[in-house]
């Protein structure tokens, strides 16, 4: 077992944002993680990588209790995450930025930059290595947030919403980059809205609603699932029968 979330919690105020979720990855696993906006799968995220103190639970990982950890320990520690809304620096090279990451594990200059040479590679953005991040359209950035986590070298990696904004043709080649990232080791936990993403990618899928798990297990097991069409897929349907009225 490489992660196990017991019970966690996050309350802001008197608001439950996650409210009682458990979740045990096993190395080598792609679990994906579904439901609405606002579920709480963000937060959930937040308290596994240590940026959120869960109000209550623990969070374990590959041996060491790291419910209180700070952000820095975790990224030693091997958990990696996306940002939903990425934090790049606009006005660092492509290459700079992905060294910054690679600084966690490689203090040398020159080490931190044949690692990010190696991760650009990977994430296909070798050409683009010296212009400033600013200039990115949207699947340059995406790549370059995954390509960022990738140099701090995880065990586990959490992508949240890291395809949301592709058109279809750059989702299939993004299956495709998280899927060579998998067969590279690393464990992934993926939030998506894209079905087709986590159909085709993930082993297993919780789905939240209201901070809580209502459903998992494989795929299309959980998307045929009734509670999860009424919470998820049946409130995105109901939208579009607003939107078309
Ligand atoms: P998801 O990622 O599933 O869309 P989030 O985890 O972002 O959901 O948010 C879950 C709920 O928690 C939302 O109602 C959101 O407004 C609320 N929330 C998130 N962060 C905070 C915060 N720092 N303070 C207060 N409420 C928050
Ligand atoms: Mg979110």
């Amino acid at each position: 077992m490489l992660l196990q979330a017991e019970d966690v919690g996050m309350y802001f105020g008197g608001f439950r944002a996650v409210d009682g979720a458990s979740l045990t990855i096993n190395q080598g696993e792609i679990i994906g993680l579904i439901g609405p906006n606002g579920a709480g799968k963000s937060t959930f995220f937040n308290c596994l990588v240590g940026d959120l103190k869960p109000s209550k639970g623990r969070v374990l990982f590959d041996g060491h209790d790291v419910t209180n950890a700070s952000p820095e320990e975790h990224a030693k520690l091997g958990i990696g995450r996306t940002f939903q809304l990425p934090a790049t620096f606009e006005e660092l090279t492509i290459l700079e930025n992905v060294m910054v990451g690679a600084f966690l594990r490689h203090p040398r200059v020159k080490d931190a930059r044949e690692n990010a040479q190696r991760v650009l590679d990977l994430t296909g953005l070798t050409a683009l290595a010296d212009q400033k991040a600013k200039s990115l359209g949207t699947p340059g950035r995406k790549r370059l947030e995954i390509a960022r986590v990738l140099a701090t070298e995880p065990k586990l990696m959490l992508l949240d919403e890291a395809l949301a904004g592709l058109t279809p043709s750059e989702v299939q080649l993004a299956i495709e980059l998280v899927r060579q990232i998998h067969q590279s080791g690393i464990t992934l936990v993926i939030v998506e809205h894209i079905m087709e993403v986590i159909l085709s990618l993930t082993d297993r899928v919780l789905v939240f609603n209201q901070g809580k798990v209502i459903a998992s297990g494989a795929p299309t097991d959980v998307v045929n699932d009734p509670a999860v069409i009424e919470a998820y897929l049946g409130r995105s349907l109901n939208k579009k029968r607003e939107q078309n009225t």
